[in-house]
This record gives C-alpha cells, sequence and structure tokens, in this order.
C-alpha cells in the first residue's frame, strides 16, 4: 500500500441505464486504485448529455455501488447542476479567440473529411465564423497544427496526438445547447480535485483533448490509467443503453471477484465471504501493473 496524501479518484458513470459489468470493472479499477494509495475516491454522475439520461438510473447505479461495497469521500455530483460551471470554462475559452460557430452537417462534413482516429477529421471550414454562442448551432475548439500532445498512460505506455490532424477542431458546445462532454470532464475534474483517473479505454483517444483543454483553461493535468475494455463476443464494447449484461446487487461479491480477475489481480482468498473484506484485502493487494502493459485481451467476455 503507498500512501499519497493527495490522491483523489473518482468514478463518472453515466446514467443512460443499469450498471453493466464493463462499468463495474472500471469503478473497481478506480476504488481498488484509491484504496492503494490511500486516498480519495468520489462519484460523478455524469449527465451532461440530458436526451440520453434513463429516469431512475442514477439511484439505480448507486444503490449497486453501495451493495458491492463502493464508499464515496463526498457527496455525488451531477453535471446537469454544473452548467454555469461549463458556460464559465467556454467564456474563457471564447475570450481567447479560440473558438468559433460551426453549423456544417455530419453529411458536409462526410463529404470533405479524411478519416481521424475517431470518425472524421473536421476539415475547419467554418473557422471564419468566430464569435459568441449562437442557438441551434455548435462551438468548436481550435486546434494547433504543430502541437503534438503526449502523455504516460500507467497502463497503455507512451501516447501522443496531434490534434489537427489527428481528430480536428472538436465540438466543445453542441448545437442542442448542452456542453460537450470533453469540456465538461474537464471542468468538473479540475473542480473536485482529482489528481488520479482510472477508467475505461474506450476514453484514451480522448484524453489528448482533455490534456488540450486543461492547457488552454490552466487546470492541473491528472495521472491517467485507462483499464481494458469488457467486450461482447462480437468484440464490441458493452453499453448501458442495450442494457448489456447489468451487474446484479444480488450477489455482490461473486461481481467483485470476476472484475478483480479481469484486471489480472491475484485471486483473493478463499475465506473472504464479505464484500468489505474484499475491500480491506484489495486495498493491500491491487497492482496496476498486473494489467499488462499494451497487452491486448482479447474475447474477454464474463
Ligand atoms: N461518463 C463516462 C462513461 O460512463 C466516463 C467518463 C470518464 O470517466 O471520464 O463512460
Amino acid at each position: 500500500m503507498s500512501n499519497h496524501p493527495h490522491y483523489r479518484g473518482r468514478f463518472a458513470p453515466s446514467p443512460t441505464g443499469a450498471l453493466h459489468f464493463g462499468s463495474l470493472v472500471a469503478a473497481v479499477a478506480s476504488y481498488a486504485d484509491a484504496l492503494h494509495h490511500q486516498g480519495q475516491w468520489l462519484v460523478r454522475m455524469e449527465d451532461v448529455d440530458e436526451t440520453r439520461v434513463i429516469p431512475g438510473s442514477a439511484d439505480d447505479i448507486l444503490c449497486t455501488l453501495e451493495a458491492f461495497g463502493f464508499e464515496w469521500a463526498s457527496p455525488v455530483v451531477f453535471q446537469s447542476q454544473r452548467k454555469s460551471r461549463y458556460r464559465d470554462a467556454l467564456r474563457t475559452l471564447q475570450q481567447q479567440n479560440l473558438t468559433y460557430i460551426c453549423d456544417c452537417s455530419r453529411r458536409q462534413i462526410a463529404k470533405q473529411a479524411i478519416a481521424g482516429i475517431e470518425g472524421f477529421v473536421y476539415p475547419g471550414n467554418c473557422r471564419k465564423n468566430r464569435g459568441a454562442l449562437v442557438a441551434g448551432k455548435a462551438t468548436r475548439l481550435l486546434t494547433r497544427p504543430d502541437d503534438e500532445i503526449c502523455f504516460f498512460d500507467r497502463i497503455a505506455g507512451k501516447q501522443c496526438q496531434v490534434l489537427t490532424r489527428d481528430v480536428g477542431d472538436f465540438i466543445i458546445h453542441r448545437a442542442d445547447g448542452y456542453s460537450a462532454y470533453q469540456l465538461a470532464v474537464v471542468v468538473d475534474d479540475a473542480d473536485q480535485g482529482i489528481t488520479h483517473i482510472v477508467r475505461g479505454a474506450d476514453l484514451l483517444l480522448s484524453t489528448p483533448r482533455q490534456l488540450y483543454l486543461q492547457q488552454l483553461l490552466d487546470f492541473p493535468e491528472p495521472s491517467y490509467a485507462h483499464v481494458p475494455l469488457v467486450t461482447d463476443t462480437q468484440g464490441r464494447k458493452l453499453s448501458k443503453q442495450d442494457q448489456d449484461r447489468p451487474v446484479t446487487s444480488k450477489t455482490p461479491l461473486a461481481g467483485l471477484v470476476a472484475a478483480w480477475q479481469f484486471l489480472r489481480q491475484a485471486p483473493p482468498p478463499k475465506d473472504i465471504i464479505h464484500v468489505a473484506e474484499f475491500w480491506t484485502w484489495a486495498a493491500t493487494h491491487w497492482d496496476i501493473q498486473r494489467i499488462g502493459l499494451k497487452k491486448p485481451m482479447e474475447g474477454l467476455f464474463q
């Protein structure tokens, strides 16, 4: 166990359905890492995209986490309550003259753009449209063509992107009026003083966008670790919307042990029969290195 007096981790589910095994894996990894460092661990409900929220699922997720023995250090924060903070951040970026209004349709973009690492690279057609928010239109952030953004992921190793080339100028405020996830998550992690982010590998490619926003907003850069995704038999990420593999609170210890094994951790002793005992043991036995640098974890369907 290592003592890290300022460690603050978090789990940030989107309330778009019941907790599934893939989210449980991310929760277990982030909680075990926080316990191992004798740090604090928080839960944030990522309901910034209110159009995708399933009523009741936030409570359902929190009840499931409780049944699994997770304990969070302060009240749960909901993104839907924090819109003014996202507006402040947007204003700061507008003041730096780094934003522009964009009403290109997906179709227009697809016609002209080249494929990037995650969909099309926005070709920058609207770059001239500087100015304040316009209802019904998205706001994009200018990226820097010569700037390679690198970070060291504790599991995946060194990662680098040139945003202009790999992703393009990205949306920070959506046409439907909601803040984009990339902006909300950066503002929240900074406001909550998060020092260590442990989350699913589906967000590995988003991290350079988040680092760029942190630089522009003068926020500290947390440490990152992206845990392997649980996929279905076709190799697709499990999703709450598809109601894939919800976890059951009836057998929490079995769920924790399955997530623990998925994360390639040493098997817990057989005499552990309660979730509280599991977490006490897990705090000392968590070893993030065991997840394996760049080793693919294919075909793992629990
Ligand atoms: N809300 C995201 C999800 O449920 C996680 C975001 C994050 O951990 O940064 O997949």
